[in-house]
């Protein structure tokens, strides 16, 4: 396939910056709003604005989002994701960008991830700032709520299953553990939130710095992710992507691989010689 062979000397070129996204978790059982999978896409994920202003609204969030997070919790990385931190151990990826909260990267052995969007595993306390893990959050709404079982009908990639409304006028959500009165969110970026201004200063830094830029699994749908594709090709940076269905970044792209991720990354990853250790 010529396309997958203009990749691999990319890749082999070293100096490669990777910006992912929900695509490359989907291997993994966490389903991407907009790819293939994501066809029905009945959920609209939650907003800062609803979820600060709209104390309905966060309960919702935390009702769903309580049964969702064991899904989430137990989700293990794929190969695409083993794949990727072959490529950084071997010293062909430098940085790796993404826009996922899933914490897969770093549970593959990732040794550098800039984490755009923030994780799941952690919360943040509005008020007084205090970081917790989810962990814990979760054992407190556990024995808040110790009567709420549901049955989940699906799971979204921010940790949001889908509930029906008596359900979620059950559930009693919890303040911050620390100052006591604080409002609690997951530490990630939710839609009409916009990025700590220093992380994406970090990944501009790397994406100048980078000798191609490689996209794995995102429809560039946003222009959160899709910026740092614009600056690359601007530079004259080589942008490369490997995604199931076309994507907003395809027009500045010198590369396009339209293949599952889980099967194109270890591939890629043997042929420049940074597969052999890895289980696959
Ligand atoms: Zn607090």
């Amino acid at each position: 396939m010529e396309s997958f062979d203009a990749l691999t000397s990319l890749v082999a070129g070293g100096g490669v910056v990777v910006l992912s996204g929900a695509g490359l978790s989907t291997e993994s059982g966490i389903p991407d709003y907009r790819g293939p999978s994501g066809v029905a896409r009945r959920h609209t994920p939650m907003t800062y604005q609803a979820f600060t202003r709209d104390p309905l609204a966060r309960r919702r969030y935390w009702a769903r989002s309580h049964l969702g997070w064991r899904l989430i919790a137990g989700a293990a990385p794929n190969a695409g994701h083993r794949a990727v931190a072959g490529l950084q151990h071997a010293g062909l990826v430098d940085t790796v960008i993404t826009q996922n909260v899933d914490g897969l990267h770093g549970a593959a052995g990732s040794p550098s991830v800039i984490e755009l969007h923030g994780r799941l595993d952690e919360v943040t306390c509005l008020d007084c700032g205090n970081l917790t893990s989810r962990e814990e959050l979760h054992r407190r709404l556990r024995e808040a709520n110790p009567e709420f079982v549901a049955r989940v009908a699906a799971v979204n990639p921010d940790g949001d299953v889908d509930l029906p409304d008596e359900q979620v006028a059950a559930f009693r959500p919890v303040d911050c553990g620390i100052c006591g009165t604080g409002m609690l969110k997951p530490d990630v970026v939710f839609f009409g939130e916009t990025v700590p201004p220093q992380r994406v200063t970090r990944c501009f830094a790397a994406v100048e710095q980078a000798r191609s830029l490689l996209v794995l699994g995102s429809s560039l749908t946003v222009m959160s992710g899709r910026r740092f594709v614009i600056r690359a090709a601007k530079r004259g940076i080589p942008v490369a992507i490997v995604n199931q269905g076309p994507t907003r970044g395809d027009g500045h792209a010198t590369v396009c691989v339209d293949a599952p991720l889980g099967a194109v990354l270890p591939q890629l990853a043997a042929r420049v010689g940074a597969g052999a250790p890895l289980k696959v």
